[in-house]
């Protein structure tokens, strides 16, 4: 239960703190109006009182947890999102199973039993909800236009979350020939009157800086709402609404280890975080400033490693070769919600922030002071898998546990088995992605021959070799043809989503 949960949580940019906002709106607009995100002071000032957690189901932490973060939305709100969110359509209905994996101490918690098979299904299914219940918000009862560059896996949960909810439509752009076969069918077959799917000529950074323009151009975003009625708004990880959600799967963890007897109530534990964006890993920060007894996160990354450059040196500098991996939805260089943790960790400086961020889109790096440095890294550990590591740890993982992992979760495993640790903290790895989603890649680290064979193809024999069963929603996939397939170049993206407001909002 929260204690001291007040109506006062206001939100502001990370670059500046003039204007606030309410998580309602927060969760509306996306993103601020100078290109930061939205935080707010009050993250740690309510906490969640761990002696509360044992026995309770996903559903109930996520009502607990939600509840302090997300303060202007009123229970029944939220027990409603919860509900709908949470519901059926997973196929586990612990939502976010936690596994052993050996029995070194060592845990994997499974996040991708959604529709999509990827653990942005987490958040995914509730923004949606999340933003049909912020109308009486708005000042005119305006609908929402939401759009999203996607890496492979961010589109397909969102077209999932929002297709058919009343008084949202979307728009998402993905990489051409960047995400894996499955990923884009899964894109190209969404149904549903009120979504759009688009292949940019470009990478992610490429689509994603395209989307950030967009909402920062106000002649789109003004014909939008005087045209089409419609409010402009993110789904990307970017979005308060994506990332909070992401806090309770932490807890939930935390909850299993205590429950199986593995810790006890207020022992420390470590979680090892295949890392893009750096949303998920975000949310255990949270997890933590709530009070969660976390020693260490760990970063985990593939050979796109900006991200531990930074944690080791103190400079993030995105002028380097782009890397298309096998673990694409971490093939990220701007990773975007890095700015709010640094945001938390310059004690809330705003003009720090703004220094930062303006350092980053002039010169394409900025460099921290070192207290900010030493602090961050008494936190966050960090670690990358280069292509061969990732294959050797898909087929060691099989090998030594009998569990197959996909290429973003084989990240995790090399880097937990790669960084010095206590043996006595349980450490706990995030598993993103479920190894269905790319069958080519995993059937190949296991030394199966797939030269003849589809992804389909690929499915089927993974099955036969792991005894393992392929998620429904992906094998059937198989006999389900495109509805899109528009490609288009990265300048041509504001006219794209104009013409798309007029055809679905
Ligand atoms: C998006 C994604 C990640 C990276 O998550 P971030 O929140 O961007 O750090 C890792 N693995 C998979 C499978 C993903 O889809």
């Amino acid at each position: 239960m929260a204690e001291n949960t007040t109506n006062t949580v206001m939100f502001h940019s990370t670059r500046s703190s003039s204007k606030t906002y309410t998580s309602k709106q927060a969760i509306r607009r996306g993103i601020a109006d100078d290109g930061g995100l939205f935080v707010t002071d009050c993250l740690g000032e309510t906490r969640y009182d761990i002696s509360n957690l044992s026995g309770k189901t996903y559903k109930q932490i996520a009502k607990d947890v939600l509840q302090i973060l997300l303060p202007d939305f009123t229970s029944s709100e939220l027990d409603d999102c919860v509900e709908k969110a949470y519901g059926s359509q997973w196929e586990d209905t612990e939502i976010t199973p936690l596994k052993a994996l050996g029995n070194n101490n060592d845990f994997v918690l499974e996040l991708f039993h959604g529709p999509t098979c990827a653990f942005k299904d987490v958040a995914l299914q509730i923004l949606p909800q999340f933003i049909s219940h912020t109308k009486d918000v708005s000042d005119s009862n305006q609908n929402v236009m939401i759009l999203t560059a996607t890496s492979g896996d961010t589109g397909k949960a969102a077209l999932a979350g929002f297709a058919d909810v009343e008084g949202t439509s979307m728009v998402t752009f993905y990489p051409e020939g960047k995400v894996s076969k499955i990923q884009e069918l899964q894109m190209t077959t969404q149904s549903g009157d009120n979504v759009k799917v688009c292949a940019v000529r470009g990478n992610f950074d490429d689509a994603q800086s395209g989307v950030k323009q967009i909402f920062t151009n106000n002649s789109i975003n003004e014909t939008v709402e005087n045209n089409n009625h419609a409010l402009l708004s993110s789904a990307n990880s970017i979005n308060i609404g994506r990332l909070i959600p992401q806090v309770v799967y932490y807890f939930y963890a935390y909850s299993k280890l205590v429950e199986q007897g593995v810790i006890e109530l207020g022992d420390e534990v470590e979680f090892c975080v295949p890392t893009g964006n750096f949303g998920n890993i975000l949310a255990g920060y949270y997890a933590k400033m709530l009070g969660l007894p976390v020693k260490h996160l760990i970063v985990a990354s593939n050979s796109n490693n900006v991200l531990f450059d930074f944690l080791v040196s103190g400079t993030y500098n995105k002028i380097r070769p782009f890397n298309q991996t096998i673990a694409p939805s971490m093939d990220i260089l701007v990773s975007s919600n890095l700015e709010r943790m640094l945001y938390y960790m310059c004690d809330k400086d705003t003009r720090l922030l703004q220094m930062l961020m303006n350092d980053l889109q002039q010169w394409g790096a900025f460099e921290i002071p070192d207290n900010v440095l030493s602090k961050i890294r008494k936190l966050f550990g960090c670690g990358w898998a280069n292509e061969k590591q990732i294959r050797d740890s898909i087929k060691e993982c099989w090998d030594n546990h009998n569990y197959v992992i996909d290429p973003h979760t084989a990240c995790g495993y090399f880097v937990m088995n790669h960084i010095p640790h206590d043996s006595n903290v349980p450490r706990v790895l995030l598993s993103t992605a479920s190894p269905y989603k790319f069958p080519r890649v995993v059937c190949q680290s296991l030394g199966l021959n797939v030269q003849d064979l589809d992804d389909f193809g690929c499915m089927e024999l993974l099955e036969k070799k792991t005894s393992t069963k392929s998620p429904s929603m992906l094998s059937e996939l198989k006999n389900k043809t495109a509805r899109f397939n528009d490609v288009i170049n990265v300048e041509d993206m504001p006219d794209y989503v104009l013409k798309c407001a007029n055809e679905i909002c």
